[in-house]
């Protein structure tokens, strides 16, 4: 995560590594459209302050197969300002502490970033909450005033064999199913049986 001791040389390419040619992800994030929504509307507020902000998908890490699966999103108290953010050691662990309670572990991070910043500072390969294999962090773009639903503006980071990776759009999708949650297919709802 981003830290307030970053403010000199936050914004240093990462050495993580983007583009085509990367291997396929081994494992697949499913999470509901209205979870993704919801993690957009936690940042509203930080964006109309121009500020950084941050939130973490829990959920279940699924050891029989290759999908995981987002059941929470959770927002940390937290400093924030344009440039970073710093969520406490404390509030790290009362967090942690909370989610384990219900059984959920953590699968990802998300931040945003003032626009035109997609990757992550130098800072932010090296704070991330976790670096566990196939972990991800995710970046929103302009303070997460982004198009809603869709990946298209997030940037995904993912953990493979101790350094970061840029996903390039193919392998984003491969790696993060957005599972239509409001399924309705009434248009209309049905006024008569046809005879038959
Ligand atoms: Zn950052």
């Amino acid at each position: 995560m981003a830290g307030r001791r970053n403010s000199g040389s936050k914004w240093l390419k990462s050495q993580s590594k983007s583009g085509g040619g990367e291997p396929k992800p081994e494992r697949l994030l499913l999470i509901q459209r209205h979870v993704l929504d919801l993690t957009h509307s936690k940042f509203l507020s930080y964006w109309k302050r121009r500020q950084e902000g941050v939130a973490y998908w829990f959920g279940k890490k699924n050891v029989s197969d290759l999908y995981d699966v987002v059941l929470a999103v959770v927002v940390p108290k937290a400093y924030h300002s344009s440039g970073n953010y710093e969520v406490p050691v404390e509030e790290t662990t009362r967090m942690g502490h909370m989610m384990l309670d219900v059984g959920l572990t953590c699968l990802a991070q998300i931040h945003t970033h003032p626009p035109g910043v997609r990757q992550h500072s130098g800072y932010d390969d090296e704070h991330a909450i976790s670096t566990s294999e196939s972990f991800l962090s995710l970046v929103f773009q302009d303070y997460g005033n982004i198009r809603a639903g869709d990946l298209e503006d997030i940037t995904v980071h993912e953990r493979r064999s101790g350094q970061w990776v840029v996903l390039g759009d193919e392998a984003k999708r491969q790696r993060i199913m957005i599972v239509e949650d409001d399924v309705d297919l009434r248009v209309g709802d049905l006024e008569s049986r046809p005879r038959r």
